[in-house]
């Protein structure tokens, strides 16, 4: 009959009009994320998905926010106020998220967050002598113990990646805005003396847990590599003094000694050095 018709027609009609909207609903609960903002200080939004996009706006530590991975370590927020870097951003389950983007594949198995500071780049290259820069002898030894700390799962975050100028302010703003739990300052020594030799480290006075983190890779330093153990000092050097989470800042070796030099000059050896170093946070 046309009535029944009409019925089941108008039937069909509401329950595939409903079934879209479950549909549409679903997609979207299938993109969108939570997650809390995991700094200290407050976290950039961008008008884009890198750090080179203008700042457009700020979401202070704690605050939850929605927003879709698109898989390159930065979440558009669903409000459509702007980008963020994942890397501030932590799950409501206390996990971080999925830090993996397009510059390292590893995905950290715990929540320790090491920042490594490869000391001088760019204008800025620290001792010279026979040959080395210091900018360039610490900048590879970085990279070393990043690799291995990531490969042990650990959350790195590096000061500087390449030959370019950081101030020691934004260092150290950038690691207490990260909030990480250790913070490993590389450099290499140069004297006048050309005599001076050997490897030591440096902790921030009467820092329990900087002298323990000092202990820690000043022996390792010396069990792995054959130089001069020169001991550990307590010093106010200044990325030591403005972080807020235990700091270490650890001499390589001295570019000014011949017999140093040829050593830091050498890939095997500042393998051993990143090893040590990275094993000194490995094994705590
Ligand atoms: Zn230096």
């Amino acid at each position: 009959m046309k009535c029944n018709q009409m019925t089941l027609c108008l039937f069909f009609f509401i329950v595939f009009a409903l079934s879209s909207v479950v549909i549409s609903e679903d997609v979207h609960a299938i993109a969108a994320k939570t997650g809390e903002v995991d700094t200290q200080t407050s976290l950039n939004v961008r008008s884009g998905p890198s750090t080179s996009h203008e700042v457009v706006g700020s979401l202070t530590p704690g605050e939850q926010v929605a927003y879709t991975d698109n898989g390159d370590g930065w979440g558009e927020l669903v409000d459509g106020s702007g980008y963020i870097s994942l890397h501030y951003i932590t799950n409501h389950d206390g996990e971080p998220v999925d830090r993996s983007s397009a510059k390292h594949d590893s995905v950290p198995l715990n929540n320790e967050r090491i920042v490594l500071d490869p000391g001088h780049g760019g204008k800025d290259s620290g001792a010279v002598a026979n040959g080395l820069m210091e900018k360039e002898i610490v900048l590879d030894i970085g990279k070393r113990t990043r690799d291995i700390l990531e490969n042990a799962g650990f959350a790195v975050l590096m000061t500087r990646d390449e030959d370019v100028f950081v101030s020691l302010e934004e260092r150290t703003a950038m690691a207490n805005a990260w909030g990480a739990d250790q913070f490993i300052s590389i450099h290499a020594n140069g004297f006048s003396n050309p005599a001076a030799n050997g490897v030591e480290t440096y902790y921030f006075p009467g820092s329990a847990a900087g002298k323990h983190m000092a202990a820690n890779v000043q022996n390792q330093l010396v069990e792995h590599t054959d130089r001069t153990d020169r001991g550990i000092f307590e010093e106010s050097f200044y990325v030591i003094s403005h972080t807020t989470m235990p700091a270490i800042l650890v001499e390589t070796g001295f570019v000014s000694n011949a017999d140093d030099a040829s050593q830091l000059a050498d890939a095997n050896y500042r393998q051993t050095v990143a090893e040590a170093i990275a094993n000194s946070v490995i094994d705590d």
